[in-house]
């Protein structure tokens, strides 16, 4: 459906779409011959004939305690307008047109038409329609441009309470058990659910787990950009950079499928979706990156980074950046300086040393101070320098293993360093005895655009690369890639076990998740839709004074909102505003930064040209509220 080229058909697009199906679908062949539950009279027989419409429909008039199978029609009336309800049948045949006229009576049983073709039918897999209609579909009057022969069949979300005062659950004229169709009368209120859920989650999982959103969602599926809550409501994803190649990806989910129903086991056995899926991923990258290791999470994968790190050097130390974040383990979030020194943190140990975010808009050095982007560089990097010394202490030092970073940093608020500064950085750690440690959990698989991995966009080659999040679209496969040298070194005697680490399901799912990158051209996507949604994002914010910087790349952007221009002051209560208000207007998107004040923009690649004019339209819509209320003096 997401590959159609009407998807975005006016109607069906945005937040706003007819996503409340009003009817039930009954799947069967085409030819199948569809025939009246009920007696009743011929009001409609219409060819609805445009894309992604009806095809052929019928509508039927019933008597209210219209007879069922084996009666007589009632012999009411077939002029229009008289009371009663309807029925409607939709996505027929073409030989339905000539086999029924208005005002003819029909026996409850009798045959009305046949199920059409996806070439007749609207262009729909094979089925029908059907609709029960407890008001006169036929009565028009005075309502402009309306069609009476094309009752909808699908409905805004939040007209749907109209709409089910007006159209009873079909599920018994259809032999199912009601509630089938509509949530009416079952007691399955979607809202009270997602009450339910709430209080129970409370219950049984740790606070510690947190939710998005003061009135969380309750999501269930996505398609594509785009999420669906409990109550049909559609949602512009530009939060997840897990589902990369499109939420509900089939390629992916049908490998998973069918590798889960062939063998799941761990890797002591040769298998031939490890070693081609190992391939698949050298091919992306650069000598002497030549030795894959699968793991499970992206924590799981900087975790063995480390270890391999302090096998290789036989030091202990790592040097890190102020606001990143490499996972959850103790070992992690002791080289986190976003956790260590956050909330519930115990500052650094002995064993890291934080050199300043390269952030060329906030950080110590900036850029427009008088400074070109090589001297940047090179000061931030003497930063690292002097961080790998603090380690380097004679006798009492731990020795620098490793130097760990992301190429844009994400949480520390969609941070690109100046160009250089990696290559400059890299020497000093190599120079102290480190490895270099590039975490492209967030980053990697073409997301940037210019590249496929975000450190080719400083001409560097890391000695360890981690991946993760976007590597199996959801489903928990992470990688460590490094040299033979490194690999070999690591191999000391001691086994490396992962017990679900490259099993052939997840490496099924990873290779498939590849496979779209390349089919679909997703890289280069990511470049033109970000460049793009980059350019119209600086358009919209550049009246705006609360917006200080808008930076990033390919489908990885950053929006820093600032009290002013001058001084730069955070401004977070804008940002927190802003993702409120774009949340009620359909769109979601979150905030990062140790100031909480940057908009994170990371949709899944699949993002297209529709939904960046969506953003920019919501985003522009709410800055100019935003401007009223206040915020700018
Ligand atoms: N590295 C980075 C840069 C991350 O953003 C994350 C997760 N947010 C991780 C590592 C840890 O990955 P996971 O949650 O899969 O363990």
């Amino acid at each position: 459906l997401y590959d159609a080229p009407d998807f975005h058909a006016p109607g069906n697009d945005g937040p706003e779409a007819r996503t409340i199906h009003l009817g039930l679908d009954l799947f069967a062949p085409p030819g199948t011959p569809v025939h009246s539950p009920l007696a009743g009279v011929v009001v409609s027989v219409a060819d609805n004939d445009r894309p992604r419409d009806y095809g052929p429909t019928v509508i039927l008039r019933h008597e209210p305690g219209a007879a069922g199978p084996g009666s007589e029609p009632a012999a009411d009336a077939a002029s229009p307008h008289q009371p009663g309800f309807h029925t409607l049948y939709g996505h027929l045949d073409h030989a339905t047109l000539a086999h029924l006229e208005p005002g003819r009576h029909i026996a409850a049983g009798d045959v009305i038409g046949w199920l059409g073709g996806a070439d007749v039918n609207g262009g729909w897999p094979p089925h029908l329609h059907f609709q029960v209609i407890a008001l006169d579909p036929l009565c028009d009057d005075g309502i402009e441009g309306a069609d009476p022969h094309n009752f909808p069949g699908v409905a805004l979300q939040r007209l749907r309470t109209v709409w089910e005062s007006v159209l009873p659950d079909p599920s018994a004229l259809a032999g199912l058990p009601p509630g089938t169709v509509t949530a009416t009368g079952t007691g399955d209120d979607p809202f009270l659910r997602k009450r339910d859920l709430a209080a129970k989650r409370k219950t049984v999982l740790g606070s510690s787990l947190s939710l998005s959103y003061d009135d969380p969602i309750h999501m269930v599926r996505g398609l594509g950009a785009y999420l669906y809550d409990n109550a049909a409501r559609r949602y512009l994803d530009t939060v997840n950079n897990v589902p990369h190649v499109g939420h509900g990806n089939r390629r992916v989910a049908e490998a998973i499928a069918r590798q889960s129903r062939l063998l799941n086991t761990n890797t002591r056995y040769l298998h031939g979706e490890i070693v081609a899926l190992a391939g698949e991923l050298l091919a992306h990258f650069p000598a002497p990156l030549e030795v894959v290791f699968l793991v499970c999470s992206g924590s799981e994968a900087n975790e063995l980074a480390l270890r391999m790190a302090r096998n290789h050097t036989g030091n202990d130390g790592v040097v890190c950046l102020e606001g990143g974040y490499h996972g959850n383990t103790g070992g992690l979030v002791e080289v986190s300086q976003y956790k260590f020194d956050g909330p519930g943190g115990r500052g650094p140990s002995g064993r890291v040393a934080v050199a300043p975010m390269p952030d060329v808009y906030r950080g110590r050095y900036r850029r427009g101070a008088g400074l070109t982007d090589d001297e940047l560089a090179r000061r931030y990097a003497g930063d690292v320098a002097r961080a790998a010394r603090r380690l380097d202490a004679p006798r009492t030092g731990p020795g620098v293993a490793a130097f760990i970073a992301e190429p844009i940093l994400s949480c520390g608020g969609q941070i690109e360093p100046p160009p250089g500064y990696v290559d400059a950085a890299f020497r000093h750690i190599r120079r102290a005895g480190g490895v270099c440690i590039a975490d492209e959990v967030q980053v990697g698989f073409g997301r940037v655009g210019d590249a496929f991995w975000g450190f080719e966009l400083q001409d560097v080659v890391p000695d360890i690369v981690t991946l993760g999040k976007p590597m199996g679209n959801g489903h928990p496969v992470a990688a460590v890639v490094t040299t033979r040298e490194i690999a070999d070194s690591f191999a000391n005697g001691m086994e490396y076990f992962s017990t679900f680490g490259g099993n052939p399901v997840s490496c099924a799912a990873a290779r498939a998740v590849l496979a779209e990158i390349r089919d679909r051209g997703l890289q280069e996507h990511a470049r033109t839709v970000g460049g793009a949604l980059l350019r119209g994002l600086r358009e919209i914010t550049s009246d705006h004074p609360i917006v200080g910087d808008v930076r990033g790349r390919g489908l990885f952007l950053g929006i820093e909102f600032v009290r002013d221009r001058a001084s730069r002051e955070p401004f977070p209560e804008a940002c927190s505003y802003l993702v409120n208000r774009a949340r009620e207007m359909g769109v979601l998107l979150s905030v990062d930064g140790p100031a909480h004040n940057v908009i994170k923009i990371k949709p899944p690649l699949v993002f297209g040209e529709a939904e960046a004019g969506l953003l920019l339209e919501t985003l522009a819509a709410v800055l100019n509220e935003s401007a009223l209320v206040g915020f700018v003096q």
